[in-house]
């Protein structure tokens, strides 16, 4: 079988197990206990929380540990949105974010906030004269993803933290997907509040982080005990958070970039062997732009998406129809319906493919010759 949905989540490194295994066969101390158990508990967590700081170029008390990037963006969306209400009830975010954001959303939009969707183009990417015509004195918050999950189109995000320098609203970036790819310095973007999940970089599931600047103080979500420096109640999960520490040691900078050129090979890859077959294909978004290299979408005309992926699957290609949290629900993709219009058949006739660090040219060319063979016994049983 072959992995191709590394935009799902990622096989765990084997590093990354072992610092896990180390952890819960030797130390299974609560950080939070006094004795030389919790020490050392405590000592492994503080170890993780300056790895992860290093990665985003902050210091250690920055980074808070959830339970993953649905709970960060929850954490940021709702506690900040509902601690500043009273200088104002304005939030802007875009359509294409990711369910743990539109939720919140929602929720807040039910409380008496008013949300703006920013719109997006047929390549996925907003406008910063839209984001500069919704931006008033009442705006609170402004949620951007960084990259998106589904098509990997990066949103503006410099250029976002940049004119909002000098304004109230505070500035949180889910950055779930650019994480293990794009060097990120949150400071530098402007950037108040940025979440991240360790499964999306060859880290186990189940643990994220939100980075806070300075000036922000986040209300826990979770509440009780007083971990994370009252930020997030309830005992850290210790092996996973090690894990998560491991993951970012084994990336640097330069191996971010190489992998951004290898995934953008891929996709050359595959569009030139669809090409070369005379197979007709779209690409979702625009592979010309500044993106997240893992992700390709591709639209098949006349072939279905629930026909290519069920096919894929049987030949032994794991691919998805969309992004993997919605992918059991047959809803259409709140993605490719903003980028191209409800009506657009690229709706149910595209899939998306996502590489990861253990993907290799064979498996990317032996995937795209089954895709040719699949997409021709489609649509030559259409038109029987
Ligand atoms: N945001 C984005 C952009 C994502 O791709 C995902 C994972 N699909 C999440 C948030 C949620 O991450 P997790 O499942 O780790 O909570």
């Amino acid at each position: 079988h072959v992995y191709l949905d590394n935009a799902a989540t990622t096989p765990m490194h084997p590093a990354v197990v072992q610092a896990m295994t180390d952890q819960m066969m030797n130390d299974f101390g609560n950080a939070s206990s006094t004795h030389f158990f919790g020490r050392t508990a405590h000592a492994a967590l503080d170890k993780a929380r300056g790895q992860l700081a290093s990665t985003l170029h902050t210091k250690p008390d920055h980074i808070v540990f959830t339970g993953g990037a649905t709970e960060s963006n929850n954490t940021a969306i709702m506690q900040t949105a509902r601690a500043n209400a009273g200088r104002g009830k304005h939030i802007i975010t875009t359509a294409i974010e990711h369910l743990s954001v539109l939720k919140p959303m929602r929720t807040l939009e039910a409380e008496g906030f008013t949300v703006t969707y920013l719109p997006v183009d047929e390549n996925g990417e907003i406008s910063l004269a839209d984001f500069k015509a919704a931006l008033d004195d009442e705006t609170i918050l402004v949620s951007i993803m960084y990259g998106n999950n589904e098509v990997g189109s990066v949103m503006p995000i410099a250029e976002i933290g940049a004119l909002l320098a000098d304004h109230q609203a505070l500035f949180h970036v889910d950055a779930t997907q650019a994480f293990g790819l794009i060097d990120l310095d949150p400071a530098k973007l402007g950037i108040d509040l940025l979440s991240a999940s360790a499964h999306k970089l060859n880290g186990p599931k189940g643990v994220g982080l939100l980075y806070r600047s300075d000036n922000v103080h986040i209300k826990p979500l979770l509440q009780g005990g007083e971990q994370e420096s009252k930020r997030r109640a309830g005992t850290e999960n210790i092996p996973g958070i090690v894990g998560f520490g491991t993951a970012v040691a084994l990336l640097n900078q330069d191996a971010k970039a190489q992998k951004q050129a290898d995934f953008l090979q891929f996709s050359h890859q595959i569009t030139a062997a669809l090409t070369a077959a005379d197979v007709e294909f779209h690409v979702n978004g625009n592979l010309e732009h500044q993106r997240l290299q893992h992700v390709l979408n591709l639209w098949l005309p006349g072939a279905s998406t629930y026909a290519l992926q069920t096919n894929l699957d049987l030949a032994g290609f794991a691919i998805s129809g969309g992004s993997a949290c919605t992918a059991g629900s047959l809803e259409p993709s709140h993605v490719l319906t903003a980028m191209y219009g409800e009506d657009s058949p690229r709706i149910s006739e595209s899939i998306r493919i996502s590489f990861g660090t253990t993907t290799t040219a064979e498996d990317v060319d032996a995937f795209a010759q089954a895709l040719i063979k699949i997409v021709r016994r489609l649509l030559a049983r259409k038109q029987k």
